[in-house]
């Protein structure tokens, strides 16, 4: 009997080419592969799960961090030994000496966000098959995400220059999607079933500045290609909402009544990197964290169900004792739900190299451990305080054991989970009503209240 691939090959008189995929860094890097994969697909390729069975392997790289270069560097020698034929793009892409100084033989080396050349480079590496009944794709594209969640990017670049970052160098200054773009691409994504919509960009708070907040069209009438007025489109289209990579402007303190009434999560993604003035400014990053404890104190205020992750940075250049204590005490202060930490590294070609009184790397580390402790105390405690409500739980997984889902205070991957032990009767993508029973410093334990549904 003939197979879904035999019969793909008889009409296409050969088989469909095959493109290996891996994809490296952050979310965003994520997205991108999505959408030189969606395109791949609309043209007949397809994707191997492996190295032997691909014609050609793309490595989409980050170039963050010198550590994620490295990783960067030996996924393409990996490539390059199960496979040979390799093209590398993203982050770590704009620096193509470094690629094809370690590693000659990749095929192509194509820079962040250049979607069209890596498929050029694909078409030179493996011609694309020509056939008018080859329309794999869904209209909503396809992703790496599990079905019941995506990431939707607003916009690339951004328009401001902490010093330890080279971002802005890799991928410009803010380039955003106009907010029609982005609320049919969501409509789609909702309409194939996804229920949480992550927004990411790089400063999603900056939405919309590059565009003078221009209006475009959306379901027939004027939507301002804006932060606030995104997030309330997008908040009618009845799935989750999480909003990352927000800065603390003034502007943000819009969007917290839509969280106390429901239209968006009430979570917000903040890199606050450091508490200390002194350092911050050192970082160049933008936001005073004075009047950010404030802030955070009038959005608990509004809603008071707000949870807040963040990512914070020790060990910079010229960071003090004083200084340490002080982001330990604003740490207590805050009482964050989530954070990640960092030890200073630094990044080729970043403003950071530049500045003197490097910290040791035996004080990064201790001050690494004593931020993470503290934050582990705070974090015990905000949890416990969970225990015995009635909470929505997204299902990401389902075992025999049971089912693995989140709360609206944790995004996948980043963020903790909820278990609902011995609760096989649910599907990835089911929202569900669950009593917590227990918490330790990053989980919650729950039972279920209601039909998956
Ligand atoms: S806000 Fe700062 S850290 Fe974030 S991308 Fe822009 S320059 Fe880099």
């Amino acid at each position: 009997m003939a197979t879904d691939d035999d019969i793909r090959t008889i009409k296409l008189g050969r088989p469909a080419p095959k493109v290996g995929f891996v994809s490296l860094g952050c979310p965003k890097a994520l997205v991108d592969s999505e959408r030189i994969i969606t395109k791949l697909r609309a043209e007949g390729y397809e994707l191997s799960a492996d190295y032997a069975g691909a014609d050609v392997v793309v490595v989409n790289t980050c170039g963050f961090l010198d550590s994620a270069k490295q990783e960067s560097l030996d996924a393409i020698g990996e490539a390059l030994a199960e496979n040979g034929r390799v093209i590398v793009t993203g982050c770590m892409g704009g620096d193509k000496q470094a690629i094809t100084s370690v590693h000659p033989g990749v095929l192509a080396v194509t820079g962040p966000h250049q979607y069209e050349q890596v498929v050029e480079a694909v078409h030179g590496a493996v011609a694309p098959p020509h056939d008018p009944f080859v329309d794999l794709v869904p209209p909503e594209g396809l992703h790496l995400t599990p079905r019941h969640y995506a990431y939707l990017k607003i916009s690339e670049g951004c328009n401001n220059r902490c010093s330890f970052c080279i971002i802005p160098s890799l991928r410009g200054d803010l380039s955003s999607r106009s907010a029609g773009d982005v609320m049919r691409e969501a409509e789609r994504l909702v309409k194939a079933g996804v229920k949480e919509l992550m927004v990411i960009s790089q400063d999603t708070s900056a939405y919309g500045l590059d565009l003078k907040y221009a209006q475009s069209d959306w379901r027939g009438a004027p939507l301002k290609t804006r932060f606030f007025d995104l997030a309330q489109a997008l908040g009618s289209l009845g799935a989750w909402v999480r909003l990352h990579y927000v800065y603390p402007y003034p502007h943000v303190d819009d969007v917290i009544p839509l969280m106390a009434e429901g239209r968006v999560l009430p979570y917000l993604d903040i890199p606050f990197q450091h508490a200390s003035p002194k350092v911050l400014k050192a970082m160049r990053r933008p936001g005073a964290q004075d009047k950010t404890l404030e802030r955070i104190r009038r959005w608990r205020e509004i809603c008071p169900d707000l949870a807040i992750r963040s990512t914070f940075i020790v060990g910079f250049p010229g960071e003090t004792d004083e200084d340490f204590e002080l982001l330990l005490d604003w740490l207590g202060e805050a009482r964050l739900n989530r954070v990640g930490c960092f030890k200073y590294e630094p990044v080729e070609g970043a403003a950071a190299n530049a500045l003197d009184d490097a910290v040791p790397e035996e004080v990064k580390e201790e001050r690494w451990h004593r931020f993470m402790a503290k934050q582990q105390d705070v974090s015990r405690e905000v949890l416990a305080t969970r225990v015995g409500r009635e909470i929505d739980v997204i299902i990401d997984e389902v075992d025999e054991e049971g089912a693995l889902g989140r709360s609206v205070w944790d995004a996948p991957e980043i963020d903790g989970s909820v278990f609902l032990n011995e609760d096989s009767d649910v599907k990835a993508g089911d929202i569900v009503r669950a009593k917590v029973v227990h918490a330790d410093e990053y989980d919650l334990w729950a039972e279920r209240v209601s039909d998956p549904g």
